[in-house]
């Protein structure tokens, strides 16, 4: 029996290449429904399945936002099982935070937090009553360490590690298994994605010459920076299979060993360390008078 595999956000990405790659599996082990949220944009997904995999895969449409779209995909499964479940779409959110306004914040955490959320809850109550089931969330960095000019991107990315720690207590008395694939900077669109929503050039006149500035600064630094930590979909998607393939998966994984600085946010508890070599590495060209 194939195991059922259901992943949001797969119209691009991480998504996306984790859905082919267990559709097209040697072992024909997995049956996985990608699900997204326009299914106008499922063409990318199509073009890397062409020649067939009708019977490891299915494209249905999702909106982890839409209760109800949740609900129909649930009703649309024919296993009416779900053995792994995906937690993957997210938005990103750039931008001084007196820029932002009520509803761009609302947006972010409605999909990143809320919409892991919704998705978990509609898909728990049947893994509980089996015993058994995985639930695999794609976390970030920007989960495990602030990262200025993406407070509310973090928060909600952090929101998501509290959500997931606390679940995987209770879920270990079910056989059920929770992991988050921490993620570095991945080349994907999220970047891209992520300048949609942020504020407009013509915006930014509203803040002070510093923010301005100090924004400015980590726009450039960071395209540089990441640039160089930027990891392949492939690579990433390996750490999944890893986690897929575990017997007893483990909390986290981290695609990229890389992690500015956590050691020392981890020894210096009061968080002053981190905060230091933080904004020396992401402003290194800023005299910073009063740390
Ligand atoms: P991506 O933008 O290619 O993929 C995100 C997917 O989520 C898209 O397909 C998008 O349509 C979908 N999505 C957005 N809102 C949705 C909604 N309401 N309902 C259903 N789907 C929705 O970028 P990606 O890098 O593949 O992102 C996937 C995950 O990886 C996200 O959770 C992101 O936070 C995380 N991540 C990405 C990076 C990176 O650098 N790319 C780093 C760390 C973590």
């Amino acid at each position: 029996e194939k195991a059922v595999v259901l992943i949001t956000g797969c119209s691009s990405g991480i998504g996306l290449g984790l859905a082919v790659r267990l559709a097209y599996d040697s072992s024909g082990a997995f049956k996985v429904y990608a699900t997204m949220r326009d299914l106008s944009k499922k063409e990318r997904l199509l073009e890397c399945v062409r020649g067939g995999h009708e019977d490891t895969l299915k494209i249905l449409q999702m909106d982890i936002t839409d209760q109800k779209s949740i609900l129909a995909v649930k009703q649309n499964i024919e296993e009416k099982r779900v053995d792994i479940l995906v937690c993957n779409a997210g938005v990103g959110l750039l931008g001084p935070l007196e820029l932002l306004t009520q509803d761009t914040m609302q947006q972010i955490l409605d999909v990143n937090l809320f919409g892991t959320i919704r998705t978990i809850q509609t898909f728990l109550p049947e893994m509980k009553a089996r015993r058994s089931g995985r639930i695999i969330v794609t976390g970030s960095l920007g989960g495990l360490q602030g990262f200025p000019f993406n407070d509310v991107y973090c928060a909600s990315k952090f929101a998501v590690e509290g959500l997931c720690e606390s679940l995987a207590i209770q879920l270990h008395h079910f056989n059920i298994h929770i992991s988050l694939i921490e993620c570095g900077p991945v080349n994907t669109n999220f970047m891209a994605n992520q300048h949609k929503t942020s504020p407009k050039e013509s915006e930014l006149q509203k803040i002070d010459a510093k923010t301005k500035a100090l924004y400015q600064a980590y726009i450039q630094h960071c395209q540089r920076i990441f640039q160089d930590d930027m990891q392949d979909t492939e690579n990433v998607v390996q750490v999944f299979l890893e986690a897929i393939a575990a017997e007893t998966p483990a909390l986290r994984y981290y695609t990229n060993t890389s992690m500015p600085f956590n050691r020392l946010k981890l020894s210096f508890q009061d968080g002053s360390q981190y905060i230091k070599a933080a904004s020396k590495f992401l402003f290194p060209d800023e005299q910073l008078t009063d740390l």
